[in-house]
């Protein structure tokens, strides 16, 4: 598995749907901030915030993009990402859908952070705010709040074109997962992270069947040619609980957290020989 825990995985998210309902903005999500920020340091990562504020159908909102930022030795960045904001839906606190890959980043921060030899490419792990519509339908711009802020910035400070591939992940921890090849992720890149996948005996997990998910933060980066691939399962025979109160803690698996967290990590080893 790399160094990768599942079970580590799994109690970061328990720890975060113990802060209840976190949409942007709220002050359970800024106590969870505090939190990841407290732990990526703990793990010796370098953490750099982004503070911003919004314009949404609920106002401006105060948002805040958390960017883990792992030095290389060669330009060029590799860039992982997850949302931690959840769903504005009473009583929804988001096992799968913000807690599940926010566990698996945080996870891989750890084990990441902990290695000491140097690496050819930076890694960035970004954490965030802001990916879910705050109307209940999903209807650009009112998404993608936080992903849509950092790539802008990066196109202007000039770091988006050091970007040689984003892995995204969102919904990645129920018990029967089936991650499908998503139309809008880039080809070269889905076939390498699902070849890795194959070869690590993963086949029946990251599955050969695609699909179309109709956005994720991805988008922000695909919009800007940043090779991207977004691993989900939105497959509603998976996820019934999918925004709706029912996306709690029992859903959730370790194994299946650890075997994102372990082809993610391999993905990782690989771009650097790219
Ligand atoms: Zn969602």
């Amino acid at each position: 598995m790399d160094g990768f825990d599942g079970k580590r995985a799994y109690e970061q998210v328990a720890k975060q749907v113990s802060f209840g309902p976190r949409p942007a903005g709220s002050a359970a999500l800024g106590q969870l901030q505090n939190y990841m920020e407290t732990e990526l340091k703990s793990y010796g990562c370098a953490v750099e915030t982004d503070s911003f504020s919004a314009d949404t159908p609920a106002g401006r909102l105060p948002m805040k993009n958390i960017v883990v930022k792992i030095p290389g030795e060669k330009p060029g960045i590799i860039l992982l990402g997850t949302h931690y904001d959840t769903k504005r839906l009473e009583n929804f606190v988001g096992a799968d859908d913000g807690g599940s890959s926010t566990g698996v980043m945080l996870e891989i921060a750890r084990v990441l952070c902990g290695q000491k030899q140097a690496r050819k490419y930076a890694v960035w792990i970004a954490f965030f705010d802001g990916e879910e519509a705050v109307n209940k339908e999903w209807v650009d711009p009112d998404n993608r709040y936080g992903s849509r802020e950092m790539a802008a910035r990066l196109a202007v400070n000039g770091d988006l074109s050091k970007v040689r591939a984003f892995l995204l992940a969102d919904i990645v921890g129920g018990r029967t997962p089936h991650f499908k090849r998503d139309g809008e992720s880039t080809g070269w890149l889905k076939d390498m992270v699902w070849g890795v996948a194959e070869r690590l005996g993963y086949g029946n997990v990251f599955v050969k069947e695609k699909t179309n998910f109709g956005g994720d933060d991805h988008y922000s980066f695909t919009a800007r040619h940043v090779p991207s691939a977004d691993i989900m399962d939105l497959d509603p025979a998976d996820v019934p609980y999918w925004h709706t109160p029912e996306d709690t803690m029992d859903k959730i698996s370790a194994k299946s957290l650890a075997i994102v967290g372990h082809t993610i990590l391999e993905s990782v080893k690989e771009l650097q020989q790219k």
